[in-house]
């Protein structure tokens, strides 16, 4: 190869974002370290994305997400296969595609990382689905390990004091199972360094999400798709407060040097509901040919949305609120609420919803959503219909003349 092609593009390089370098690193690491607990003498848990995983890291038991398992296999586009394997299983098409593509990548230690290390014991929290319950009741049979079932009612507005008593003596079920499986005390000393670092990792994440206020945006809701795995993974850790540290750094710095994730933004634009993860880099470049920046998300801001409701002088007391009132597990009214919210503190000027055909819990009000949203604010919206793993419910040119014709609109509205 001759020197020219050697040399790199000074502008190119100047766009990449250089933490992703070392979220590679982390989290090659916490899968090798998933993957030989059993032989250094660890505990591996699998628990749901929005399950309380502090007394976990109490424990020293590895946490593991299927969820964010099935957001690789979605991105390497290994859904289809291990989906239709599941349909040969006899599961439904309609069921979500992180609980089918999971189920049977467990029988053939499919996707990218060779299927997840066997579970000792699961989590299964139902702050954000039904689906979980069905689905880790499956696992728990097919691995003969004991599951704990952490239920949360409902939130349509507000948050009872039997609510509040009913949940935190799940907290207190939870901890004792949790002595019983890992055989060991549990420590609450450890109990509030973990609540406090897992406080300060969420105050990270949020502040980083918070430099998309700044235009050019630093980043995009794509880029935070991906930084989004140690909030989940690794929350209550120093290494997530670490890396986060070092990432809003590097976001402040991109602001201040004007290095906007789309070079010329000139449209602002919020994403609702989960990533199509097989098509993230064919929508993004999409957005920005028409220098459209996604500047915010409502998915990847729920791993910081229950902020207020938590105490960092009580944490376990508090978690009770905060794994609660998640944004899945609220009214449509109060989702209203939030998104209304960002709009305004994002300054955008359009919503993309995506009708996500896995997930119906997420999936289910956005029509009336973006009904309110056009009524009370005007702001033009798109709604795409996919899936976030599963490439068989993608029409490309559908959705491609859908987003040129939203984006005609846009301009047409701000010029
Ligand atoms: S249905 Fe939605 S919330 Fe439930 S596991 Fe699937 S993606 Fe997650």
């Amino acid at each position: 190869m001759s020197e020219e092609h050697l040399k790199k593009d000074p502008e190119k390089e100047k766009m990449k974002v250089k933490s992703i370098k070392k979220m590679k690193e982390i989290m090659t690491a916490y899968y090798i370290d998933a993957k030989t607990a059993a032989q250094n003498g660890k505990k591996v848990a699998w628990i749901t994305s929005g399950g309380p995983v502090e007394p976990l890291i109490v424990m020293d038991a590895i946490p593991v997400y299927p969820e964010n398992h099935g957001a690789m296999i979605g991105a390497s586009k290994m859904g289809v296969d291990l989906c239709e394997k599941a349909e040969d299983m006899g599961y439904c098409r309609d069921i979500c595609s992180y609980a089918r593509s999971d189920i049977a990548a467990s029988t053939v230690n499919g996707g990218p990382i060779g299927g997840l290390p066997a579970p000792d014991f699961l989590v299964c929290c139902n702050n954000i689905c039904g689906t979980v319950l069905k689905w880790y009741e499956v696992q728990a049979r097919y691995y003969k390990v004991p599951l704990f079932i952490f239920d949360t009612p409902f939130c349509h507005t507000e948050f009872s004091s039997e609510a509040r008593k009913y949940v935190r003596s799940q907290i207190d079920e939870y901890i004792k199972f949790l002595e019983v499986v890992c055989g060991k005390k549990f420590d609450m000393d450890k109990m509030k360094e973990v609540g406090r670092l897992s406080l300060q990792g969420q105050r990270l994440w949020q502040d980083v999400l918070d430099t998309t206020m700044n235009k050019p945006a630093p980043m995009s809701a794509f880029d935070a798709f991906f930084h989004l795995a140690l909030i989940v993974t690794l929350r209550g850790t120093q290494t997530a407060v670490d890396y986060y540290t070092m990432l809003l750094e590097e976001m402040k710095e991109r602001a201040a040097q004007k290095i906007g994730a789309v070079p010329n933004e000139r449209y602002r634009l919020l994403w609702d509901n989960l990533p199509v993860w097989f098509k993230t880099k064919w929508l993004s470049d999409k957005f920005a040919s028409y220098d459209a920046c996604l500047v915010a998300d409502t998915y990847t801001s729920a791993w910081c949305g229950s902020l207020e409701y938590l105490d960092e002088n009580d944490f376990l007391g508090s978690m009770v609120e905060g794994y609660t009132r998640i944004y899945l597990n609220i009214g449509v009214d109060e989702m209203l609420k939030i998104i209304k919210k960002m709009i305004k503190k994002y300054d955008v000027d359009g919503i993309v919803m995506h009708s996500n055909r896995s997930c119906k819990p997420y999936s289910l009000g956005q029509y009336d959503i973006m009904k309110s949203l056009q009524r009370d604010t005007g702001l033009p919206s798109l709604m795409i219909e996919a899936d976030m793993v599963d490439e068989r419910a993608w029409s490309e040119s559908q959705i491609e003349t859908r987003i040129d014709a939203f984006m005609e609109i846009i301009k047409q509205k701000k010029g």
